[in-house]
């Protein structure tokens, strides 16, 4: 099956289920064992099905085997949050006294897991200062386990060469993560690039509406646990499955296996049902919905580039922008729907601004159906000094603004006001 047609149809039969066309919600929290061998064997990981919810559900099975299929992995597993699922990537293996090497333009909430929660649990984190190779390979150590970084990262949008950033982490016999939030698959595939581990928060784009949290790894099953040498947890026994030994019973599944089978299990950091229900029914129009993103945001930003008010503009797609090479090579249908930009006139005009708004909604999430504006200084950042703010490259000037599906025409002349409005 093509891209668009898995959307709709990927993992769900009607047949086994009542012939329903909508995928059901499973409300339960147990599943019957049939029998006593059934359970035994359930509980041995020597057969497929159902325990509890906390470790699986056929609802949010047929979430993770969509998703695994869009983005081209072996299996997936899905969590509560974005932020559940890059605790458990991770997690699953690396342990205390170990590192990772990570970009540092990240996520603000996967930036504060890195230096706060996960320096508690004694994983050292170390974030490379620029996007080029020769930094995060500095970094790497006998102690590194993966290197984490974001594909247009949230604000910075920024591009870091996947395909060889994989190749090093190859090199070094240690697993490549990407957080694919902003791109989705529909732009781009890491997988195909080399990526091993793919994570995601679907509370943005893949659901779409702004209605439910979520999120979920991908395993690309590529990457070699056995030959790397350094995973012990995956290839040695694990003594809590009386023994079991991930990489030799489950093959290229290991990684997502033991995900489930201990992570999940221990953290209970799984999703609702209802929220994966939520968030199949607005995947089926991900395609669309990205298709609109994209040009909508190029017209936004194209706009923005030709007002006198505003110092500067980020988007990818945009000929003058630094990673506009990168970006027709990885995500050559568009950016998605992020668009950074300065406001002449600082803080004073910035309120003036966000006052004068009529159609964004002021918050701070993206990849809502909804347009949305964020200013950082306000909001976000404003608990940091003026020089960690200029360390992640926010200022009283700058703006994200989250492009949504309404009009364009109205978008734009919101806009248009709104910065007029600010300059008076
Ligand atoms: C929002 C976001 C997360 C965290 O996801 P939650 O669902 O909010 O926990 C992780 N990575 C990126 C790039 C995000 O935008």
């Amino acid at each position: 099956m093509k891209f668009d047609t898995k959307l709709l149809h990927s993992g769900f039969n009607p047949k086994e289920h009542n012939m329903s066309i909508n995928v059901p919600i499973y409300p339960t929290t147990a599943f019957d064992f049939g029998s006593v061998q059934r359970g035994a064997d359930l509980f041995d990981l020597k057969c497929e099905g159902d325990i509890y919810t906390r470790l699986s559900n056929p609802t949010n099975n047929i979430l993770e085997k969509r998703i695994a299929e869009l983005e081209g992995g072996v299996g997936a597993l899905s969590f509560s949050s974005g932020q559940a699922a890059t605790t458990a990537a991770i997690l699953n293996i690396t342990s205390c006294n170990q590192e990772i090497v990570a970009s540092s333009t990240l996520y603000g909430g996967t930036c504060n897991l890195f230096s706060s929660t996960f320096k508690k649990l004694g994983i050292n984190v170390r974030f490379s200062k620029t996007d080029e190779i020769e930094d995060f390979e500095k970094l790497i150590n006998d102690k590194t386990r993966c290197i984490f970084i974001e594909l247009l990262s949230n604000p910075a949008l920024n591009i870091i060469d996947i395909e060889k950033l994989a190749q090093l982490a190859h090199n070094n016999n240690i697993p490549l993560i990407v957080d694919n939030t902003i791109p989705t698959p529909y732009l781009c595939n890491p997988i195909e690039w080399g990526a091993d581990i793919v994570v995601h928060s679907t509370t943005k784009y893949l659901s779409g509406h702004g209605n439910a949290m979520g999120g979920i790894i991908v395993d690309s099953g590529k990457f070699d646990w056995e030959k790397a040498g350094k995973f012990p947890e995956l290839t040695k026994p694990d003594e809590s499955y009386h023994g079991i030994v991930y990489s030799e019973t489950f093959k290229e599944s290991a990684y997502i296996v033991k995900a489930r089978a201990q992570l999940i299990r221990d953290l209970g950091s799984c999703p609702s049902p209802f929220n994966s229900y939520l968030t199949i029914s607005g995947l089926e129009t991900l395609s669309l919905r990205m298709q609109k993103h994209c040009e909508s945001a190029l017209k936004v930003a194209k706009y923005l580039n030709n007002n006198k008010y505003i110092s500067w503009v980020n988007y990818p797609m945009l000929e003058d922008n630094k990673y506009y090479k990168l970006a027709k090579k990885y995500t050559p249908r568009g950016c998605s729907s992020i668009v950074g930009f300065g406001l002449v006139g600082g803080a004073k005009a910035g309120v003036k601004f966000i006052e004068a708004l009529k159609i964004p909604i002021f918050t701070t999430n993206i990849g809502d159906t909804r347009s949305i504006i964020t200013y950082p200084y306000i909001t976000t950042h404003r608990q940091l000094n003026e020089t960690q703010m200029k360390a992640c490259g926010i200022g009283d000037d700058t703006m994200r603004f989250s492009v949504g599906l309404e009009d364009i025409d109205d978008i734009i002349e919101d806009l248009d006001n709104a910065i007029r409005e600010s300059q008076k």
